[in-house]
């Protein structure tokens, strides 16, 4: 065992400290035992050991951000996943919409003239927003601001364009890749389980077809990232299973980038008396144990928009090495101009990361290290604050 985690030896937890000091793939009954073990400070210690052990000495302290901003051309969703209050206006009360193209890139305008350096484009299922829409619309977003990445488009998307326009998944990927497509986002996994989607309505994209198009990406030489959603009535063998389903494809075709864990909010579902709402531990559980499991991913995701700004900064001490960008919210690119926070959000993102000790560091969207930030002189212990998220034991 290593010095590290000498303490450790008569640990319920040993082995698996072994293990993963000895860069060991973990299984899935480690993966079970990590998320029941009731000692979170060992699993994200041990989470921490494995980004480390990842990033290297010299980027062991990193912490990544870009300057990013969203884009959802439409909420109209022909589907009707009962977790989902974005694409559901009639139980939000909030009233569809569908952007022209023109208004795609006004919308976009308003970041860019900011700075941003990645545009994050998702919508819902819209038989109006086909392929030959999405086709222009990249290809006018690129012509006018051909410095930007676009990111966009998950495979539920790809998958519901490709049945719509009666084409391959690879074909549907070759036509948006050559209008400009530059990776793809890793929403829409929700969770691999059918039980789970089935309870929750799911429909759209089961697990190998998710797999398929993601695969299909990376063969095509796009990076991809995946998520998790949590807090839909999912058992831990759940979350277990839908990471090694990705850490099996990750050994397959090898293009993602990050993992993100998601959770669920509720306002405007009907699903918050029937499901567990995942508390700050669960969070940080999933962050710590995805670091552990996910061997072949390169960077873990503490979302900052879903954390919340206290527990991001306490998950990068739990293995994750990235907090996402700084404009994060549709709502956002509504807002006009110079009133929209973009400048002092990249500011706040750099303090989050910089005063919970570690190095903020700018990246693009497929992780070209752009800005390296001052390292904090003081780096403060963060237990403190785990102690007040989860409670002292
Ligand atoms: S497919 Fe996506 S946008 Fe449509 S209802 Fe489901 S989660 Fe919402």
């Amino acid at each position: 065992m290593s010095e590290t985690f000498r303490t450790l030896t008569d640990h319920p937890l040993s082995d698996i400290v072994s293990k993963v000091t000895s860069n060991e793939r973990l299984t899935r009954e480690d993966a079970i035992r990590l998320y029941n073990s009731p000692d979170l400070e060992v699993v994200g210690a041990l989470a921490n050991y494995r980004r480390e052990q990842k990033a290297g000495i010299e980027k062991a302290q990193w912490v990544y951000y870009n300057h990013n901003m969203h884009l959802n051309p439409t909420n109209y969703c022909v589907e009707t996943c009962r977790f989902c209050s974005y694409a559901n206006p009639g139980l939000t009360g909030n009233s569809s919409y569908t952007w022209t193209v023109d208004r795609v890139l006004e919308e976009a305008g308003k970041g860019v003239r900011l700075g941003v350096k990645e545009i994050h484009m998702v919508g819902g299922l819209n038989p109006a927003c086909d392929i030959n829409y999405y086709e222009e619309v990249m290809r006018s977003l690129k012509r006018e601001y051909p410095h930007v990445h676009l990111k966009a488009m998950t495979a539920v998307e790809i998958e519901y364009m490709s049945n719509l326009a009666g084409i391959t998944y690879q074909e549907c990927l070759e036509r948006l890749i050559d209008a400009g497509l530059g990776s793809m986002p890793g929403g829409g996994a929700e969770i691999f389980a059918e039980e789970v989607r089935e309870r929750m309505a799911v429909k759209k994209t089961p697990a190998p077809v998710w797999l398929e198009v993601h695969g299909t990406a990376h063969e095509l030489g796009i990076h991809t990232n995946a998520t998790m959603l949590t807090g839909i009535g999912e058992s831990v063998e759940n979350k277990v299973d839908h990471l090694l389903l990705l850490r099996e494809q990750q050994d397959k075709s090898g293009g993602f980038q990050c993992f993100i864990p998601l959770k669920c909010y509720y306002d405007g579902t009907t699903i918050a008396d029937e499901v567990k709402e995942p508390t700050s531990e669960d969070l940080l559980k999933d962050v710590a144990v995805s670091r552990l499991v996910l061997d072949n991913f390169d960077h873990i995701k503490a979302y900052w928009i879903q954390l919340g700004e206290k527990l991001a900064q306490v998950a990068f001490s739990f293995g994750a090495d990235d907090m996402d960008g700084t404009v994060m919210e549709e709502k956002i690119t509504h807002a006009a101009g110079a009133k929209t926070p973009l400048q002092l959000a990249k500011e706040r993102i750099e303090f989050l990361i910089s005063s919970a000790g570690f190095t903020p560091v700018e990246r693009d969207t497929v992780y070209n290290v752009l800005n390296v930030g001052q390292h904090p002189k003081n780096a403060p212990n963060n237990t403190a604050a785990l102690k007040e998220l989860v409670g002292s034991r």
